[in-house]
């Protein structure tokens, strides 16, 4: 087994993958509009109820249609995968993990499809999309080799006259409830780490982007996964999220999206329905206020394009987006100017080809809540550049940035989930640590700057799950950047890291007397 190493990314200014691209396009434009239905034990079920997938680039374009699982579906599916795992549990860990590493060697293979499909349902550029197929590659490379690290347990004492084993086992039926803004990467990530380490899974995808789903859970199949292992049931969250998290012989929930919704699952699961003989487990994460502090003394250059770039790719709309820049008052007139340069630079459009660094934001709903926001902004502080959006064909926002705002506005606080930058000032690098720390989130974070002391300051008191020196605060690599945050963005848990697979798993000591 060769060491694990990152995905290389693609370059698209060569020729080659830009063809590669386009052909891409043309895999996924000959199922462009198809109905898909549920994966349920491995049968193809179809239901009356449908979940309707649009471009948000083009809202005329419907990138397909999937059948919508009932409750009913939902209890069969999790009778499936409860019989399921009476088998997969037993099933050897290098055979789970060669699951994975086919999977990995399929959509390698298929990767342009694959982020054509994330350009046409999620609305991603092209540079966005490679990196987000590139990073599920990584965690099937990846958690495929931590299973087979933790095969065979971790090492105890045993004293003279007995014998001591600590292994790890699966826990039983996982519910992975994945989100829309890495409907790729994060959906297969949290599914493949559950299921490589021996449990069965009920997948319910995200209703922006459930094609995507379906093609991986299909990739999986072919790679070998036996039926029932993980199942496709997309559906209403009100409908089948809730009834499926309460469901007695539900034993985990992993889970990536917003704050309200993990809250809903953290007290939904913790009530214990009759007949249930366990603690559910859940893995969560959430939202983010994520933070770019600069330093007096700071690169002005590497500040403004480190705060542009993350703030601004995927139009915002990632957990680790730099939503709010705090810069220390020597270099704050210096740093707004530049991202305002930089910002005005950047052209927003749809993403079918890479011209566009901006794509648009994930519907209607989004759309509206963004531009509430921007109205709420313009109140609060100084618009600095965009503050407009066109949703007559597809959903886009222009690159918005706020300056001189309060560290306490909403802009500040409020997690938006869009292109919107908000701009604070602080009277010195220790403010500015407070300021970075005065929300209710902890994902990300970065500092830009060339004082060692306020870096080591920041390393100690800049409370984050990723924080980030010198560089932007997003684009987290599996197995180099384990990744999570504290408080209320989750559950302190960190995907793509060494102690990720055992939040799968349970210890279990056994003792035998020689
Ligand atoms: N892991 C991604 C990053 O580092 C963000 C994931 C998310 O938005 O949930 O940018």
């Amino acid at each position: 087994m060769l060491s694990y190493k990152h995905e290389p990314f693609t370059d698209f200014s060569k020729e080659e993958n830009k063809k590669a691209m386009a052909d891409g396009y043309k895999v996924v434009e000959a199922y462009l509009g198809d109905e898909f239905p549920l994966i349920v034990g491995g049968e193809r079920i179809t239901t009356e109820g449908k979940i309707v997938s649009y471009n948000p680039a083009n809202k005329e374009q419907v990138v397909g249609i999937v059948s919508k699982a009932t409750q009913e579906i939902s209890a069969k599916a999790l009778e499936i995968a409860d019989e399921a795992f009476k088998t997969w549990k037993k099933v050897k860990p290098e055979v789970r993990a060669d699951v994975l590493f086919k999977a990995a060697a399929i959509i390698r293979r298929r990767k342009f499809e694959f982020s054509a499909l994330l350009s046409k349902e999620a609305g991603k550029t092209w540079i966005e999309a490679d990196v987000e197929v590139a990073e599920g590659i990584d965690f099937l490379e990846y958690y495929g080799r931590e299973m087979l690290r933790l095969k065979d347990g971790a090492p105890v004492q045993s004293r003279p006259g007995e014998y001591n084993r600590y292994n790890y086992i699966p826990l039983g039926v996982a519910i992975a409830i994945s989100p829309w803004n890495f409907p790729f990467a994060i959906m297969a990530g949290i599914t493949v780490a559950a299921m490589v380490a021996g449990n069965t899974v009920l997948l319910k995808p995200a209703s922006t982007t459930p094609i995507i789903s379906y093609k991986f859970v299909e990739v999986l199949e072919e790679a070998g996964m036996p039926a029932g292992v993980v199942n496709f049931i997309p559906g209403s969250g009100a409908e089948i999220g809730d009834f499926l998290v309460e469901h007695p012989r539900t034993r985990l929930i992993t889970f990536t999206g917003s704050r309200d919704v993990g809250l809903g699952i953290v007290e939904k699961s913790s009530k214990i329905s009759p007949g249930q003989i366990w603690i559910k487990r859940t893995i969560l994460e959430m939202g983010g206020k994520d933070t770019i502090v600069v330093d007096k003394g700071a690169d002005i250059e590497l500040a403004a394009q480190s705060i542009v770039k993350s703030a601004f790719g995927f139009s915002g709309q990632k957990c680790s987006a730099c939503s709010r820049a705090v810069i220390v008052a020597d270099v704050y007139e210096q740093v707004v100017n530049r991202v305002e340069e930089l910002t005005k630079a950047l052209t927003v459009g749809a993403p079918d080809n890479d011209e566009h660094f901006v794509g648009p934001v994930i519907g209607g709903a989004a759309y509206k809540k963004i531009m509430e926001y921007v109205e709420i902004g313009k109140g609060e502080g100084r618009l600095v550049i965009g503050g407009t959006g066109d949703d007559s064909k597809g959903y886009f926002i222009q690159p918005t940035v706020f300056a001189d705002l309060s560290p306490t506005s909403r802009i500040m606080q409020e997690e938006i989930f869009g292109p919107v930058l908000g701009m604070s000032k602080a009277k010195d690098f220790d403010e500015a640590i407070e300021i970075a720390n005065n929300t209710e989130y902890g994902l990300t974070g970065a500092v830009i700057t060339n004082n060692r002391m306020n870096l080591e300051k920041a390393r100690d008191d800049f409370h984050v799950g990723n924080l980030y020196f010198n560089r932007g605060c997003t684009g987290a690599i599996v197995g180099y950047q384990p990744f999570g945050g504290f408080n209320m963005s989750g559950t302190d848990s960190k995907a793509g890291g060494p102690d990720y697979i055992q939040l799968h798993l349970q210890a279990k000591t056994t003792s035998e007397m020689l």
